[in-house]
């Protein structure tokens, strides 16, 4: 059975501006349970509350409300550097007169670990994240990438039980971004290590995660695996936010048994449903050919492995996407069909919920 590793029952956080003046609550009643070796990536955007979470799990921000729990243990009043956990974040800040073997002991240093075990930790840590050229280097010496791979030793170095990643690749471009994402997922998993990796890119959600923790306004809205919200998110935000293209959002509303949207008719599918709705469809379940209501293209994206073509149907407009290269161009009059077993009905009110 999965053993549970970091717990947070009904944290909630809200930061006091200037007196007299009430700052909206950071969190809202976040519970998250995030099992032994798994890997839990926390997104949403800006200002949503994913770095504070990981504050107070790191113990560098106290809760107002709520309990952090680590390997069974309570948080309460635990100052960051008996909890086990090490964080890195982006931009991480190198000691810049060190060499990055310095930058590693450091932290063994500070806790009375002596010279023999220290240099094998090193040693250890630098083979995992293949830095060994680097190590009698200082930050200043080093590219972008290899300062963020000697931010991650120094937190390695220590086996902490529990990783906190802050955005750790903001800060890279975008081809070394993919590669370093993908050593962290893998010597995460090599290490057996838990981690919460806060981020508010939802291709890394989506390609890290074991599970994803999506977060909106500091509150918590849906928990589950990659798959699971790609293809049943909770919410129409949810269902937007993961994915590109995004999802397509259409306004629709109840007619009898079947639900209008656009110029597309659906049948309605379960028990009370609200009147006013949005249909969500991925692009890739819009299909441009022969079949299904009359449109006109108004872009092709060609990316080489697929195509984004924009469409205009009746007064809507989606995105749809289809494999390779498509042969249509804009101001092609076609067909547009959307998949009726795959498009999602959210609530147009209130959270979104999704209804079917
Ligand atoms: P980003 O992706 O931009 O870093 P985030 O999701 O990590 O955003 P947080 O940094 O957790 O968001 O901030 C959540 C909310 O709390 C925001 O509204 C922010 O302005 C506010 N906040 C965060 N830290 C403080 C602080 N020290 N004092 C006052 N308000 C704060």
């Amino acid at each position: 059975m999965s053993e549970v590793e970091v717990v947070l029952e009904g944290v909630s956080k809200r930061f006091t501006t200037r007196p007299g003046e009430t700052a909206p609550a950071a969190l809202q009643a976040i519970d998250l349970t995030v099992t032994r070796g798994e890997l839990m990536v926390v997104v949403g955007p800006s200002g949503c509350g994913k770095s504070t979470t990981l504050r107070i799990v790191a113990g560098l921000e106290e809760p107002d409300g709520g309990t952090v729990t680590i390997a069974g243990r309570s948080m309460d009043g635990v100052p960051p550097q008996d909890r086990d956990v090490a964080m890195v974040f982006q931009g991480y800040a190198l000691y810049p007169q060190m060499t990055a073997r310095e930058i590693l002991e450091f932290p063994l240093k500070m806790r009375g670990v002596e010279r023999a075990a220290r240099t094998r930790a090193v040693d250890e840590a630098a083979a995992l994240l293949r830095i060994e050229r680097l190590l009698d280097r200082r930050p200043g010496e080093m590219s972008g990438g290899e300062r963020q791979r000697v931010a991650m030793g120094r937190a390695i170095v220590r086996k902490p039980r529990v990783f906190l990643f802050d955005e750790p690749l903001s800060n890279l471009d975008a081809s070394l971004r993919g590669d370093i994402r993908l050593e962290i997922g893998q010597l995460v998993r090599r290490l057996g290590a838990t981690a919460l990796y806060v981020t508010h890119d939802h291709v890394e959600a989506m390609t890290l995660a074991d599970r994803i923790a999506v977060m909106r306004a500091g509150k918590l809205l849906q928990v589950a695996t990659p798959r699971e919200i790609y293809e049943r998110p909770a919410t129409s935000f949810v269902g937007a936010f993961l994915g590109t293209p995004r999802m397509n959002l259409i306004p629709a509303r109840l007619d009898g048994r079947e639900v209008v949207a656009g110029p597309f008719r659906l049948p309605a599918r379960g028990e009370k449903i609200p009147a006013q709705l949005e249909v969500g469809v991925r692009p890739e379940h819009v299909t441009i050919g022969e079949l299904g209501e009359p449109g006109e293209i108004l872009a092709v994206e060609p990316l080489g492995p697929e195509t984004h073509v924009v469409v205009r149907v009746g007064d809507v407009e989606l995105r749809a996407q289809s494999h390779g290269f498509d042969t249509h161009r804009r101001g092609d009059a076609v067909h547009v069909a959307i998949d009726p077993d795959r498009a999602m009905v959210f609530d147009a009110e209130g959270d979104g919920a999704r209804v079917a």
